[in-house]
């Protein structure tokens, strides 16, 4: 299966810088992984535009469960839908800890991101606490348990909290373990569905760090925050 290289812009992106990074992927060429980009609400529409025709995608970095109504500064799936969107990020550690997400939360939401036709990209990973105390396998067995839905169709992405834009990445060793760990969960839960769910990796992934991940076993390709906000180091990435 293809490996997804996503792009997680966060709360970066005026429309100019926007523009900046999305319109050099027009040029990327054939590429033997896909693209996602994932820019701040007010700019999905803009980037669908430019990337229409493409095949890079676009995504949202979060949804409410409700399809409408009334939730001041929340924006539903079904928008994120009709603004070009295709995929959504859930449960990324910075909502879980900013806006106190809960695993439940979460897997309301990837039932609303599904209900909506959007392709959820569920976010699991331990502290740099809880790795010291050896809890990660538990934490983030917890976390798929309680974020994933019976029915779940989408992609998980790992992400230890410690590796989040501190430049510290997780090792081959690390990643290797938590991704098989992360495999056997989706298989027994979800059975031959799960052999084949994609399995990201997200935490300091660099052009210089990217091809050596990417090729760890169960590795389905890479969520990455700083580096995606310059387009020849997102490419870089993808081509590694
Ligand atoms: C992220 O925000 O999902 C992420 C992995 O960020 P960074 O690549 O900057 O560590």
């Amino acid at each position: 299966m293809r490996q997804l290289i996503a792009g997680n812009w966060k709360m970066f992106g005026l429309t100019a810088e926007a523009v900046a990074i999305a319109t050099p992927l027009l040029e990327a060429g054939a590429l033997t992984r896909d693209l996602l980009v994932c820019p701040p609400a007010t700019q999905i529409a803009l980037v669908s535009r430019l990337l229409a025709g493409s095949p890079v995608a676009v995504g949202g970095q979060d949804c409410h469960t409700e399809t409408h109504g009334a939730h001041t500064g929340d924006i539903s799936a079904p928008m994120l839908r009709d603004a070009g969107a295709s995929y959504v990020i859930l449960g990324h550690s910075e909502r879980r800890q900013n806006h106190g997400e809960t695993d439940s939360l979460v897997r309301a939401k990837t039932l609303a991101a599904v209900a909506a036709g959007l392709t959820p990209i569920v976010c699991v990973g331990e502290s740099a606490e809880e790795r010291q105390a050896g809890w990660e396998t538990a934490v983030v067995g917890k976390q798929l348990n309680g974020s994933l839905p019976d029915d779940f169709a989408g992609i998980v992405a790992y992400e230890p909290v410690w590796a989040i834009g501190t430049g510290r990445t997780a090792t081959e060793g690390d990643v290797a373990a938590m991704h098989l760990f992360i495999r056997q969960a989706l298989v027994r839960r979800f059975g031959p569905a799960g052999e084949a769910m994609p399995i990201l990796y997200g935490g300091s992934v660099r052009p210089s760090n990217a091809a050596s991940l990417l090729a760890v076993p169960h590795v389905g390709g890479a969520l990455v925050g700083g580096a995606s906000l310059k387009a020849s180091d997102f490419l870089d990435i993808a081509r590694a």
